[in-house]
């Protein structure tokens, strides 16, 4: 009750200030304050990505997270981010869906194969659409004297699992650094056949940022359908360091939105933009 009175004489207030200044007041006051005391107490259900069922998560969230702003706070939680890395997998029921989320939450089956691989110029395998996504990129950045390879592409579930234990066996069997670094089997995103890690002059992955095909594929691949999946800022987010190298197909249309509007997390923009559709302004 205190709540309500203290809102109400705020709203009363700002009211009678902005009257001074405007005379007529266009909207009726008794329909604002419940709109008001709403958000005041669920500053999430304005979200139009918003999921009622979630509430107690977004909650959870963000007394974790008590800095964190509502919108990021209900995008994460409907992206699963708010469970540990390898809890709470759901199966991806659509492989072939543009974009598809391959994640630490979202687990291909084993025997998912791509309907349409085809050869990179390097012999590596990629699905059709991604192939000539790429072919475009390459010839375009040739011509700027820039050699792009692609050192790997589609990758197996069974080849995943042999690199995955082959680097946990280097690290000791340590799984929380393998995992900042390789996929468990069936979430690697290269099992789409969508994702290609390049190098470029000086032929390693670690070293692509640092040759100049580096630079000009993280601000140019968006034109050909690409993005650069595990970005710097999102490391957190994706559960993998940096890494400037792994590109992933996802349609023009999806890398030139996620351009635009300066998202870098493919999750974020499937909340946003695919799982949900912002309110159009008639
Ligand atoms: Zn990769």
């Amino acid at each position: 009750m205190f709540v309500k009175t203290s809102v109400t004489a705020v709203a009363m207030a700002v009211i009678a200030i902005s009257n001074l200044f405007a005379p007529a007041l266009p909207v009726p006051l008794d329909n604002d304050i419940p709109a008001i005391l709403a958000v005041e107490q669920n500053p999430y259900a304005a979200l139009y990505y918003y999921e009622a069922d979630k509430h107690a998560r977004y909650e959870a969230y963000q007394a974790a997270n008590a800095d964190l702003p509502a919108d990021e706070v209900v995008w994460r939680v409907n992206a699963g981010l708010d469970n540990a890395f390898y809890t709470s997998i759901e199966a991806v029921t659509d492989p072939a869906a543009m974009p598809v989320i391959v994640n630490k939450y979202h687990q291909l089956a084993s025997d998912y194969v791509p309907a349409d691989l085809v050869a990179l110029p390097s012999g590596r395998l990629a699905t059709k659409d991604t192939c000539d996504a790429y072919n475009q990129m390459a010839a375009d950045a040739r011509k700027e004297g820039l050699s792009l390879y692609a050192a790997s592409a589609y990758r197996s579930c069974e080849l995943q699992n042999r690199l995955y234990n082959g680097y946990l066996q280097r690290e000791g069997g340590n799984a929380a650094v393998v995992d900042t670094y390789s996929a468990r089997p069936g979430h690697s995103e290269h099992q789409t056949g969508r994702a290609i890690d390049l190098c470029g002059s000086f032929g390693s992955l670690n070293e692509f940022i640092r040759t100049p095909e580096g630079p000009w594929v993280n601000d140019n691949c968006y034109k050909y359908g690409f993005i650069v999946r595990y970005q710097q800022d999102i490391v957190p987010l994706t559960g993998y360091k940096y890494e400037p190298w792994h590109i992933t197909y996802v349609g023009v249309e999806v890398s030139t939105a996620m351009h635009e509007l300066g998202i870098t997390c493919l999750e974020e923009y499937t909340v946003k933009y695919i799982d949900h559709q912002p309110l159009q302004t008639v």
